[in-house]
């Protein structure tokens, strides 16, 4: 049997939940990462593919080989190579 005081409780128990779950949402909050750690970071993406762009132009020759025979017109081929980036550090194929 629930009495009143039982009632009452859970009555107000239950906005006190939702503030709670509210508060606890907030510790979930995205931090800018300081400037060296952004800096390590890059360095760090940037050295995973050997740091030059020798990998890169390696992959690059091995994509438009594969575009080409797959006998696509040249305007795809040149967007799809446009658009590659690398697997090891997310970089863009071509320059722009
Ligand atoms: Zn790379």
């Amino acid at each position: 049997m629930i009495d009143r005081r039982h009632f009452l409780l859970s009555s107000v128990a239950l906005p006190l939940g939702i503030v709670g779950a509210a508060k606890s949402a907030q510790a979930l909050m995205y931090e800018e990462p300081s400037v060296g750690l952004v800096q390590e970071y890059l360095a760090a993406r940037a050295a995973a593919c050997g740091g030059s762009q020798t990998y890169h132009q390696q992959l690059l020759a091995d994509l438009r080989t594969t575009l080409d025979g797959e006998k696509l017109p040249a305007q795809a081929v040149d967007q799809q190579l446009a658009q590659a980036t690398c697997p090891l550090c997310g970089c863009k194929l071509t320059r722009t």
